[in-house]
């Protein structure tokens, strides 16, 4: 069979293989720890269900604009103009299929053959494949391991040429959790504003972060003129627990957004019309939110503080990244390589093969030498998660 060029080097996106996997393996009745996913185990808050379950009974059940309803579409142009402190336009906002349709339509209506794409690595497993299936090219950009990998503008000075017109950033990160400081963030803006390169800005973890009361920074919080040409992506998905719903958002000028919407338009038309009146509970009922906010970011600050220890105890040298949001830890696993285990690949298969324990292999995520614990799931099953780790890394020790 022949297939076309569009799709030649597409892969699969590796996380949802290895999560797959998992799960095959636990229909075969393996006792199975999956920590590959990369979502919520909460389950969506009640009163985002209701909200689409009273508008499926009344007959919120037809097509809607492609970019979204005007209600929803202006109640997260105020949820963003809160954050912002300025007003901002609910033209610019346009609702999408997951926050991953946001980055499609972003990526694809931007580049093209022939441009280069800078990608903040290590990095979420689907921007190169994004950036790939528009035909251009991703360049990955690592930071330093010291710094947690955040980049600089002195990384990207290395990595830009004349063909350079975009850069991908994620925070908190997804895989490592890390997270930008406001000055760092300001930065890396001004840089991409003052070389005319757009910035995309992956926020979906903002409201999932650790070590402070409010959502990690982001760009909207960043002063109007530190910022050129940028597409904010975020959406419902880790935020309020609705993977499963497929609500996401980009913010941008509505000269692209108008650009995005005339593609999805072509695509997948508008998002789908319950979820959109779920989202639309999520983004304007601001104190239902707001609890379930807390909730949730409570458990996931108390499952870091524990998958943390853990790590110090079981696994003492073992490199790994703090995270500060996010609920992925990333951590180094080449000090446990030895004869036929050479790559986190490998490494990973070895343990859920031996110990039944699912993680991702850092191929994924650009270094096959580290690899994601997603800490999303009970204290229970992170201390037993844990213990089987530690359990095959002390027999490879001493075999
Ligand atoms: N961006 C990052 C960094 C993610 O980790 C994910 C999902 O894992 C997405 C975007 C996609 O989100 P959605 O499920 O809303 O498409």
């Amino acid at each position: 069979m022949q297939f076309s060029e569009n799709i030649e080097k597409l892969k699969p996106s590796a996380t949802i293989a290895v999560s797959t996997l998992a799960k095959k393996l636990a229909s075969e009745g393996r006792d199975i720890i999956n920590l590959s996913a990369g979502e919520p185990d909460f389950d969506t808050p009640a009163f985002i269900s209701e909200a689409a379950i009273e508008g499926i009974r009344d007959g919120q059940t037809r097509y809607t604009p492609p970019a979204g309803t005007p209600e929803l579409r202006k109640a997260i142009a105020r949820h963003l103009s809160r954050r912002a402190g300025r007003e901002l336009s609910w033209e610019g906002v346009v609702v999408t299929s997951g926050a991953k349709q946001g980055l499609f339509n972003t990526i694809f209506s931007l580049f093209g053959p022939g441009d280069e794409v800078l990608v903040a690595a290590p990095y979420w497993t689907t921007y190169p494949d994004l950036v790939v299936i528009a035909r251009a090219e991703p360049v990955t950009v690592f930071g330093a391991q010291e710094r947690d990998f955040k980049i600089t503008p002195a990384d990207l000075d290395a990595a830009v040429t004349d063909a350079t017109r975009g850069l991908i950033i994620n925070s908190p990160s997804n895989p490592t959790g890390a997270v930008y400081t406001l000055e760092e963030l300001d930065s890396i803006a001004r840089w991409c504003r003052d070389h005319g390169i757009w910035l995309i800005s992956d926020e979906i973890y903002r409201n999932i972060h650790h070590d402070g009361d409010a959502g990690a920074p982001g760009i909207l919080d960043l002063p109007a003129e530190s910022l050129g040409d940028f597409v904010l992506v975020d959406g419902a998905s880790k935020s309020y627990a609705m993977t499963g719903w497929r609500i996401g958002f980009t913010f941008a000028d509505p000269t692209a957004s108008r650009e995005f919407t005339a593609l999805q338009s072509q695509m997948t038309s508008n998002a789908a019309t319950p979820s959109q009146v779920a989202a639309l509970a999520a983004y304007s009922e601001v104190e239902d939110a707001e609890a379930s906010l807390v909730t949730m970011g409570a458990a996931f600050r108390r499952r870091r503080d524990l998958v943390v220890a853990r790590m110090q105890e079981l696994l003492p040298g073992v490199p790994y990244v703090r995270p500060a949001g996010a609920f992925y830890l990333y951590f180094r696993v080449d000090g446990l390589f030895r004869e036929g285990i050479a790559n986190a690949t490998a490494w990973c298969s070895e343990l859920l093969e031996k110990q039944g324990v699912a993680l991702v292999p850092g191929a994924a995520f650009g270094d096959d030498r580290w690899v994601r614990l997603s800490f999303a799931t009970s204290d229970e099953v992170l201390e037993e998660a844990f213990r089987r780790i530690a359990a095959m890394v002390g027999a490879s020790a001493s075999a």
